[in-house]
């Protein structure tokens, strides 16, 4: 477990320990990992349901509340699988495509199946991450009858790849099995998470706010 800042700067809005560890790994390489908290270091943070229809909404609408409920300068993401096969879905959909929420095994055979007959070369799709920063309203909210809204970024990070038909390897979660990066061999359930970090969408989104972080988020 990491440990928690004695005075939290920045939140996570994630209460999943592997996001947060993931998050702090990438952030603080690019060097804006400073006082970083995940949301349970905030116990009574509301659950932003996620009721957007894309990543960036999403993104936005939880790192928005969280800011607000904090009081701190918040980052959250969004992220799934688009298929060109299938029009870009299951897109924001990827964590409950099958029907039930978080259930990695059915949603990656569902979209298999789906797939079942779309030849090598249209097998393509993308890892798609959005992360946001959100700043909190100043003055805080209920100290006056116009606070102005904080301000927000969002920026969008890809990873290219192609879907195999069958899952190879054991690391990452959700579409990891069938998920092979252009240009690689390997599946990213085969990569080592360092070598999945310099590459993913969720990396590539995290580097390119991390400027914005340290400029904004700290000041
Ligand atoms: P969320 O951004 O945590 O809501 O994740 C959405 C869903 O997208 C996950 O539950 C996975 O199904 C899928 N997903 C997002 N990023 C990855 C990844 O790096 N590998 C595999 N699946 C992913």
């Amino acid at each position: 477990m990491r440990p928690l800042p004695a005075e939290p700067r920045l939140v996570l809005a994630t209460r999943n320990a592997h996001k947060v560890a993931e998050l702090s790994r990438i952030l603080a390489a690019a060097g804006a990992g400073d006082g970083l908290a995940g949301l349970d270091a905030f116990p009574g943070a509301p659950e932003v349901p996620e009721t957007g229809l894309t990543f960036a909404d999403n993104a936005l609408l939880k790192a928005r509340a969280i800011a607000a409920y904090t009081g701190l300068p918040a980052v959250a993401d969004d992220s799934g699988l688009c298929v060109d096969a299938l029009n870009g879905m299951p897109g924001v959909f990827s964590a409950r495509w099958s029907g039930r929420h978080g259930d990695d095994r059915a949603n990656l055979d569902l979209v298999l199946g789906q797939i079942a007959d779309v030849g090598d070369s249209r097998r393509g799709a993308q890892f798609v991450c959005v992360a946001a920063l959100a700043l909190p309203s100043s003055p805080p909210p209920g100290t006056d009858p116009h606070p102005q809204p904080g301000r927000e970024w969002a920026v969008v990070g890809v990873l290219d790849g192609s879907l195999t038909r069958e899952p190879r390897g054991s690391g990452g979660f959700g579409y990891d099995p069938v998920f092979v990066p252009a240009g690689a061999g390997l599946t990213t359930a085969q990569l080592a998470p360092a070598d999945k970090d310099a590459i993913s969408h969720r990396g590539r989104a995290f580097r390119a706010l991390a400027p914005s972080i340290a400029q904004h988020a700290y000041t």
